[in-house]
């Protein structure tokens, strides 16, 4: 029998139906593009006037737009619908030190890209932000933008859509989302860049039938984005997903978190670049950017380096496994252009001693840090999704 929690039950309305009828069109619209509305009725199995209704409302609200004409062997040339390539979505993607702003439109295609140094102050840091914004705003006149999404290395209360957790952010308290919607006068939407990264593979790249998945996010800090049985966790407070702050040394080094010794302090590029330190005290500090190209040029240290990082990534995947028993692990950030050379060591360390069952896929993401600026822009255009609009 179904476990039904009757603290949240939502009885089926024709209204409902309506709505996921709406977004299953749509996403058929979105993956068979340029589709006539006889092609629709195919693909869903509903109705035709079901179908012209909801493409009418879809037209309305500016998600669809009629294109070109079809040519069958006989008969009426039908009209056929595309998605509408003029709404466009502000996306941002924050880093620590930098910020890429970029306009993406609602096939997932870059249109403009940008990068902001921020400074540790947050109120001058979103000034530049917003500044930037509203250049890209200007050079589009012609497109809609329908809001702003913006990536973080942190956690955001679901409700309140506050920061609540950025240790590598040392932002303090700041209403980030207030204060660009009130300089923008554009809706913002935020998330955790592993999640938003989950979100733009689930949205953009097909990956259907895939119930079980978690995006792991390895840049300055080590970040997880997980869906679950087919739904995006995000448990209490918007705080599942943690792992890198899960202490694998109680003795260990402090962690950007206040803790000591956690996944993220033996994972992160930052760990990599230190490793690298420790064998070769006398140079002077680098950037993981730097790391790898030294790697890619036959230094030995740097090889060694990311060899040792890339199996702590494969020790801490274990406990994701166990935890959770994925089916597919997708890894991202900035480790993705050393995949090629440690991808093997990070699969062998990860699937080493399983309890059982089948072992996961551990793949790289293909675009890096695209995916989140996508995963951005795919918060702003869920706007109507079925979720919102409960
Ligand atoms: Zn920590």
């Amino acid at each position: 029998m179904r476990h039904v929690d009757l603290s949240d039950v939502q009885l089926a309305s024709s209204q409902t139906a309506r709505r996921i009828n709406r977004d299953i069109l749509l996403e058929l619209i979105r993956t068979n593009e340029p589709i006539s509305r006889a092609g629709l009725s195919r693909q869903s199995g509903l109705q035709r006037s079901t179908v012209s209704q909801i493409v009418e409302q879809l037209i309305r609200e500016k998600w669809v737009c009629e294109g070109g004409v079809a040519s069958p062997p006989r008969g009426r040339r039908p009209t056929l619908l595309e998605l509408n390539d003029d709404l466009v979505a502000i996306a941002v993607d924050i880093h620590p030190r930098q910020a890429t702003v970029a306009t993406i439109d609602l096939k997932g295609r870059l249109l403009s890209r940008s990068l902001v140094a921020l400074s540790s102050a947050p109120a001058t840091s979103t000034r530049l932000m917003t500044e930037c914004m509203q250049r890209m705003r200007q050079s589009l006149p012609r497109k809609s933008i329908e809001g702003i999404g913006i990536s973080l290395p942190g956690r955001i209360d679901p409700e309140t859509q506050r920061l609540i957790f950025a240790p590598n952010l040392h932002w303090p308290d700041f209403d980030l989302k207030g204060v660009i919607e009130e300089t923008m006068g554009l809706p913002v939407k935020m998330e955790n860049a592993a999640t938003a990264s989950l979100l733009a593979e689930l949205t953009f790249r097909r990956i259907d039938g895939v119930r079980d998945i978690v995006m792991v996010s390895v840049s300055e800090g080590v970040g997880t984005g997980i869906f679950a049985n087919g739904q995006l966790i995000s448990g209490h407070r918007g705080m599942a997903g943690e792992f890198g702050h899960v202490t694998l040394d109680p003795a260990g080094l402090l962690c950007s978190c206040g803790r000591r010794g956690c996944w993220e302090t033996f994972a992160s590029c930052r760990a990599a670049t230190r490793y690298f330190m420790d064998l070769q005290p006398q140079c002077k500090a680098i950037t993981f950017q730097e790391l790898l190209n030294l790697a890619d040029e036959g230094d030995q240290h740097a090889v060694q380096a990311l060899a040792k990082q890339a199996s702590y990534i494969g020790r801490g995947l274990q406990l994701i496994i166990t935890a959770l028993s994925p089916s597919l692990i997708l890894v991202a950030g900035d480790i993705m252009p050393a995949w090629h050379r440690f991808g093997s060591i990070i699969e062998k360390e990860a699937t080493m001693h399983l309890l059982g069952g089948t072992l996961p896929r551990i793949l790289p993401t293909h675009e890096g840090e695209i995916a989140r600026l996508r995963g951005a822009a795919a918060l702003v255009f869920q706007r109507l999704s079925a979720h919102e609009q409960r």
